[in-house]
């Protein structure tokens, strides 16, 4: 069948379904719909504290990466905020050579892999989204990367429990994020990735001192942040994007695999130093719970 030729109609068969289950077909088609954002940029903006890059509700992000750069106290701040890597339920390798061509000659501190808590899982989508970014990128980069899930301020089924779901979203991600899945080396074996929970939403919660807070009590920004310097304090080395990283041979590039799915997996980069000055305190704080759990990995 040619879709080219095809006409598309309105489904007017939906109709002839009684009420209660159009609307439940109808709020499936709404998440199926959802293509769009994962809240990269949103998150740029939270840690930024302005609308520093554009967020939108429906699709069509800017199809390059942008930069913003801010300086405060000695230290200067670069984020890079990236298009999704995901397009239509294919891993979208064009939009994964824009990034690296915008980050050639320069150090790559911290990834951030951003992706919604209150999705599904669909597996091998994972695993072909960290793979991507495993084979352009080397796996040393998963030593730099943490992993931001947003929409955290989520009203949970029935007594499902906030941490053991944050935990559990948490090790399905992990399980292929974590190079150990795909690699017998030994010294990435031991590695973890952190898992930091965002919400973005102006209706977060927020405590007695007007930070924003999750269901769990923790104020979040200042955990993220805290959690990045971490990651760019753990001994591992900043990744520099040379030539060659951009030139280099990528093996994803030959055969795209068709998935059925359209749940983006997206991410943006932080580079370039950032915040020392935190360092003893993120040294003393004990985690949370949920990043806890996350760390048996
Ligand atoms: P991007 O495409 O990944 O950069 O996603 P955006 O930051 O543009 O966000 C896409 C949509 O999701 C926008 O309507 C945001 O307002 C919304 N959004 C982003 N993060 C969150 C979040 O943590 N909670 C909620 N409730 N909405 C969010
Ligand atoms: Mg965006």
């Amino acid at each position: 069948m040619s879709m080219a030729s095809q006409v598309i109609r309105e489904w007017m068969g939906i109709q002839q379904f009684p009420p209660a289950t159009q609307t439940k077909l109808l709020e499936l088609l709404g998440k199926l719909k959802q293509e769009g954002g994962v809240g990269k940029s949103s998150t740029v903006n939270s840690i930024i504290g302005e609308k520093a890059v554009t967020v939108s509700t429906f699709q069509s992000e800017g199809p390059r990466p942008v930069m913003v750069s801010r300086s405060r106290a000695g230290f200067t701040l670069n984020i890079v905020d990236t298009p999704g890597l995901i397009e239509g339920g294919y891993v979208n390798y064009h939009a994964i050579q824009l990034i690296k061509r915008f980050l050639l000659n320069k150090t790559i501190d911290v990834l951030l892999y951003v992706d919604r808590l209150d999705v599904y899982r669909v597996d091998n989508l994972d695993k072909q989204i960290t793979r991507a970014i495993t084979d352009n990128f080397g796996e040393q980069i998963w030593k730099r990367a943490l992993i931001v899930l947003t929409h955290a301020q989520l009203s949970l089924p029935d007594r499902l429990d906030y941490e053991v779901f944050c935990s559990k979203r948490s090790e399905a991600l992990l399980k292929f994020v974590s190079p150990s899945t795909w690699t017998k080396k030994k010294d990435i074996q031991g590695s973890f990735v952190p898992v930091v929970l965002v919400e973005n939403s102006g209706r977060c919660a927020k405590n007695e001192n007007d930070e924003k807070v999750l269901p769990n009590g923790t104020a979040w920004i200042p955990n993220l942040v805290k959690t990045i310097t971490e990651v760019v304090l753990n001994g591992s080395k900043a990744l520099v994007v040379d030539k060659k990283l951009v030139e280099g041979p990528n093996p994803n590039e030959k055969g795209k695999i068709l998935i059925p799915v359209i749940f983006a997996f997206q991410y943006f980069f932080i580079i370039k130093p950032l915040i020392r000055a935190i360092k003893s305190d993120a040294a003393k704080e004990a985690k949370p719970v949920w990043a806890r759990a996350s760390r048996k990995l």
